[in-house]
């Protein structure tokens, strides 16, 4: 065996997954529910309806997704996207490239809107792109790039139009506001600003999009209308009927999570994000590093920064997780060498975490 659990917890300040709340984790141990148990059917009843706050929506079918992030945005697709129909996705980093590979295994007409990685997506771009797409795509929260773009001013263009949203990053991080913002299908992750480990997708559908939703998806397991036992729930748990077994462990630690960050409330929540985020990038500026994504579209939760001239970015990562037991992100794709991302996510939005990163990237960069 090769395998040796380290003897601290190691720091997740990376791009996801982050520390997940205490609650969170107490949460994995209790004793396991079944997926039709009466006390399961409850917890998950609460479970959505918490999710329906973080998202800022009165959706009916608001639920999480038996899998990561991915498959949320798998999900939308197959659920929204038929051959022939006319996608347009916005373009900005990894994460808006991976929708365009997923609209286009539905057989979609896709229409990529490029931007430069480091900067936001141009909402009036986007709605110029076609005169009526089926679909509007875009990302809230890069995390491969570190940068948040207007979901809002999107939402007032969308027309006709579905508004597809990836709000992975986003969700219990930024503002996000589904229905304000008109978002029509939403998807997210557990493991990054929620605090709660790996394992389930966050999900949310409008009924504008429900009845224009695709009848028989490609995908069995991500078909939302044979998910219907979870989702038209009428409070008794009368109607839930085996489709698949839900991870029940993982949906008791979400409840445990959101619980969490409502108890806190969620502005407090978000503006904890927002302090820490502030933190570390003015930290990193004084350090005399450049941060990567563009100034007014900064994430506070994600970090990007620019690795300095002649310097090793995987030695440095590598001697922060060794010494230091904090693990960061290196970049995505061709920056990989170039650039940092750093997070502060969930429980690890606090100051103590942003010197933290601040001291030890101080100490390792000395050398
Ligand atoms: C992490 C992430 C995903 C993918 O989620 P997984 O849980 O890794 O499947 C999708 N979109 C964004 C913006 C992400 O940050």
């Amino acid at each position: 065996m090769t395998f040796s659990q380290p003897l601290v917890a190691r720091h997740l300040f990376g791009p996801g997954p982050g520390n997940p709340y205490p609650e969170a984790t107490a949460a994995l141990g209790h004793p396991l529910l079944g997926h039709l148990d009466p006390a399961f059917l409850a917890l998950m009843d609460e479970t959505c309806d918490h999710l329906r706050q973080v998202w800022g929506t009165q959706n009916r079918r608001t639920l999480p997704l038996s899998a990561t992030g991915s498959a949320g945005m798998e999900a939308g697709f197959v659920n929204t996207v038929e051959p022939g129909d006319v996608v347009v996705v916005g373009v900005n980093g990894l994460f808006g490239q991976r929708m365009c590979d997923v609209a286009a295994r539905c057989g979609a007409e896709v229409i990529p809107v490029e931007f430069d990685w480091g900067t936001p997506v141009d909402p009036q771009r986007l709605a110029d792109a076609h005169p009526n797409p089926k679909v509007i795509a875009a990302v809230h929260a890069e995390t491969s790039t570190g940068v948040r773009s207007d979901i809002k001013a999107l939402g007032e263009l969308k027309d006709d139009a579905l508004l597809l949203v990836d709000a992975v990053t986003a969700i219990g991080g930024i503002e996000l506001k589904a229905d304000d913002w008109g978002i029509d299908v939403g998807y997210a992750g557990t493991q990054k600003c929620l605090g709660v480990p790996p394992g389930l997708a966050p999900f949310t559908i409008s009924e504008r999009a429900w009845e224009r939703r695709v009848q028989k998806p490609q995908s069995w397991y991500l078909d939302l209308g044979l998910l219907g036992g979870y989702l038209d729930s009428d409070g008794t748990g009368g109607g839930r009927t085996y489709h698949h077994t839900a991870p029940t462990a993982m949906v008791a630690a979400l409840h445990a999570g959101l619980e969490r960050i409502l108890a806190e409330g969620l502005d407090a929540v978000i503006a904890r994000h927002a302090k820490a985020g502030r933190l570390l990038q003015e930290g990193l500026q004084e350090m005399g590093l450049e941060l990567f994504a563009q100034e007014g579209s900064r994430l506070p939760d994600l970090t990007t920064v620019k690795v300095p001239e002649g310097v090793d970015a995987g030695a440095v990562r590598g001697e922060l997780l060794e010494r230091f037991n904090i693990e960061i992100g290196a970049g995505a794709g061709k920056f990989a060498k170039s650039v940092w991302r750093i997070g502060l996510m969930g429980p690890n939005a606090s100051e103590d975490s942003a010197e933290l990163v601040l001291a030890a990237l101080r100490a390792v960069l000395k050398r």
